[in-house]
């Protein structure tokens, strides 16, 4: 069999000589193992992270390993019970004309898929990981409803195109940013988005403003940089950022300097704004369960307190400047 092994690690781009293709023996199962035939191997933009040590949510390839990657494959030879010769079966396998596997893996079981239902390659894309990828985020975090305006980009792609077209089932404006004329034609014209823009437009945070003249109420984030930055200002009020990924930014050496948002994909981050008064219920339910415990002592608390309104001005500005220690009050009367 030919397999492609990580020969070095890249710096930026990724060339084709940090590749190799060695050959070796077909393998022979082993109890509980299975040997498939590799019939579509996916490539995806996740397997940049996979060439670089960096800490992330997954280890990364190593050096004259087999690169990782999703395959649709035939079963040729099985020591498993519940797969036999001729099952095509899709599952994170490997960049190999075959592959060894026990059945199940770090991304679940190996599934057997129903011949004749759909073309096999859609397994590895709208009816597979990325597929999954856009109906999780839009389901989980995004939660698109009627006459909202959802965002999307790298819209032409495998995760995009299925964001948008979710959106516009659940009765959502979708506009695409993807690179390029056909593209964005395709993305109008094929998938059926109300709008796409190009993000090698000249005025690119006008072009986008322009095809959301309602802002965003849902930003399914695959790109980052320019984009990331164009789209931002347009959230509205309660919208929601999907960060599913920031491939734009997977070949950069150094980190732009400033908070990535790339953490909240890996580190699956909720970063949600508060503002007090929206929910008013608070106060009543706050007070009834702390009291006791101020007055218990249980629950600690410090005030700074000044005499006198006319001392207020001064103080309030000392607040800014780290002046206060604790919850600043001023006794402006009598208890
Ligand atoms: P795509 O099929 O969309 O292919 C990648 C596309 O990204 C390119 O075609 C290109 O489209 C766009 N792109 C690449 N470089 C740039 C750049 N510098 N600026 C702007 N756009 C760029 O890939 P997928 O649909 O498979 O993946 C989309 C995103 O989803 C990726 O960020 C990926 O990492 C992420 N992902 C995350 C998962 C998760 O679990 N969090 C799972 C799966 C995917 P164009 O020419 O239109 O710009």
């Amino acid at each position: 069999r030919r397999s492609v092994v990580l020969r070095r690690r890249p710096q930026g781009m990724p060339a084709a000589d940090d590749f190799e293709i060695i050959e070796d023996a077909i393998p022979t199962p082993a109890e509980g193992e299975i040997v498939t035939r590799t019939i579509y191997l996916s490539l995806d933009p996740y397997m940049r992270g996979r060439l670089s040590e960096a800490k992330s949510y997954a280890k990364p390839v190593a050096i004259g390993e087999v690169m990782t990657g999703e395959t649709v494959g035939e079963v040729v030879a099985s020591a498993h019970p519940d797969y036999a010769p001729g099952d095509i079966v899709v599952g994170p396998r490997g960049w190999s004309t075959h592959c060894v596997s026990a059945g199940t893996s770090a991304w679940g079981s190996l599934s057997k898929l129903r011949k004749g239902e759909a073309k096999l390659s859609y397994y590895l894309g709208i009816l597979g990981m990325p597929g999954v990828t856009a109906y999780s985020g839009m389901k989980d975090i995004g939660q698109p409803k009627a006459g909202e305006t959802v965002v999307v980009s790298a819209a032409s792609g495998a995760v995009g195109s299925v964001v948008g077209q979710l959106a516009k089932r659940a009765g959502a404006r979708a506009v695409g940013i993807a690179g390029g004329a056909d593209k964005c034609r395709f993305v109008r014209e094929e998938l059926g988005f109300d709008d796409c823009v190009d993000h090698r437009a000249p005025e690119l945070r006008k072009a986008i403003a322009a095809a959301c003249p309602k802002g965003a109420d849902v930003y399914f984030e695959n790109v980052g940089g320019a984009v990331q930055a164009a789209v931002f200002p347009l959230l509205n009020d309660f919208g929601r950022m999907v960060m599913c990924g920031m491939v734009a930014e997977y070949n950069n050496t150094e980190l732009a300097p400033g908070p990535n948002l790339m953490a909240a994909v890996r580190k699956r981050l909720r970063i949600e704004g508060l503002i007090v008064s929206d929910k008013p219920e608070r106060f009543d339910e706050w007070r009834r369960l702390a009291a006791p415990w101020v007055m218990d002592g249980s629950l600690r608390y410090r005030e700074d307190v000044v005499d006198g309104l006319d001392h207020a001005a001064e103080a309030f500005i000392g607040l800014l400047g780290g002046k206060n220690f604790g919850k600043l009050v001023v006794r402006v009367g009598a208890e």
